[in-house]
């Protein structure tokens, strides 16, 4: 038999139970016959402990070389300190677009039966972060101002996405996310541009659109009725967790961001600080995030295999962490995923 050619990946096991949930992600993707060369390097804390910058220059320059990394999460000081590495990754390698799939795996729960993807534009919006105070009197912090920006360009790229996500997918329809009525030139110029684009794949793809908050309401109302969901930075930042919540929590919700020369493949949650070094951390939302990458890579065979594994897992052998009402360990379901693989 010919040995599988190998790709090269960079793996960054992050902060809290990043290096915990990784360590599982690993142990997975070797008993599937995963075809990833990982080159480990540091980012976060781990990356000011090891070299003194939350986002060294050996793990850019790692990414730039393999433009593929399976990313831990990294812990980001809230008010002061460092700025997100993750946001500086997005923009370091114009990770455009993120993609937040949301698949019930676990039938008995609030709402089951869900499928839907989330496309949140990755680089704009408020998350530019054009901000500043302005003084008044003896109050250094009187008055905060946000500013943010919506460009033609990226408004094209990640409707356009959304569109032929769909359609490589078999997705029917895609939902504009705006306020529009509100902010009429920050996200008035993503809806006017959607619905141009739309058109392009008229009788190909449905449309429709919502106002942001309607959106949230119709998600726990009837989520049934969204298939793929396009919208911007900050609006899917925070529907993204609301579609992690419908189908068991951020233990269960992988995320991909993708832009033209690199992907990065992660967990939607973040670094847990409450249970990091417990042994207890779901590493299911970061195994499928590792699926994801599989498909980005061409091997939709093993991220069939995987997606069979963890069904089983959870359902068959009934194998869950606490964070799903069970009573396993990180490494119990570990165990029993590999068990399930081979
Ligand atoms: P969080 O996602 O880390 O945790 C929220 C809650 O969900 C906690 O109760 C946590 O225990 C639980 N949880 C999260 N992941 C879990 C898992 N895999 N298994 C079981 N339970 C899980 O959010 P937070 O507490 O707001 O943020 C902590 C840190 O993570 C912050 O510094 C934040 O900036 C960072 N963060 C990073 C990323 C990322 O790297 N992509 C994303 C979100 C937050």
């Amino acid at each position: 038999m010919a040995a599988t050619t190998l790709i090269p990946a960079t793996l960054i096991p992050g902060d809290g139970i990043g290096p915990e949930i990784v360590d599982a992600v690993v142990a997975v993707l070797d008993a599937l016959g995963a075809p990833f060369a990982f080159d480990t390097q540091d980012a976060g804390m781990a990356g000011i402990e090891a070299a003194g910058d939350p986002l060294p220059q050996a793990t850019l320059d790692s990414i730039a070389r393999t433009g593929l990394a399976l990313k831990g999460p990294l812990t980001t000081p809230s008010g002061g300190g460092y700025r997100s590495v993750n946001v500086r990754l997005r923009e370091a390698f114009k990770l455009y677009a993120n993609v937040r799939p949301a698949r019930s795996l676990i039938p008995g729960g609030r709402f089951e039966n869900i499928d839907l993807v989330l496309l949140r534009e990755n680089l704009e919006g408020y998350y530019v972060a054009h901000e500043h105070f302005i003084p008044v009197g003896d109050d250094p912090k009187a008055v905060a101002v946000s500013q943010g920006v919506t460009t033609r360009i990226g408004c094209e790229r990640i409707v356009r996405y959304a569109f032929e996500y769909a359609v490589a997918n078999g997705r029917k329809k895609v939902t504009l996310v705006h306020k529009a009525n509100i902010l009429k030139a920050i996200t008035g110029l993503f809806l006017e541009i959607g619905r141009n684009i739309a058109r392009e794949y008229e009788g190909r793809v449905a449309v429709d659109e919502r106002i942001v908050d309607a959106c949230a309401m119709q998600l726990v109302m009837n989520p049934w009725q969204f298939d793929v969901i396009v919208t911007t930075n900050l609006f899917g930042d925070i529907l993204s967790d609301q579609i992690a919540g419908l189908v068991g929590g951020l233990g269960m919700a992988p995320g991909a961001n993708i832009g033209e020369k690199a992907a990065i493949f992660e967990a939607v949650h973040g670094s847990a600080p409450d249970i990091a070094g417990k042994g207890i951390a779901n590493p299911l939302a970061l195994l499928m995030a590792a699926g994801l990458m599989l498909e980005h890579v061409g091997r939709q065979d093993l991220a069939a295999k995987l997606k069979v594994a963890i069904d089983r897992t959870l359902n068959e052998d009934r194998v869950r962490t606490g964070d799903l009402g069970g009573k396993a360990t990180t490494r119990e379901l570990t165990a029993a995923l590999i068990a399930r693989l081979h």
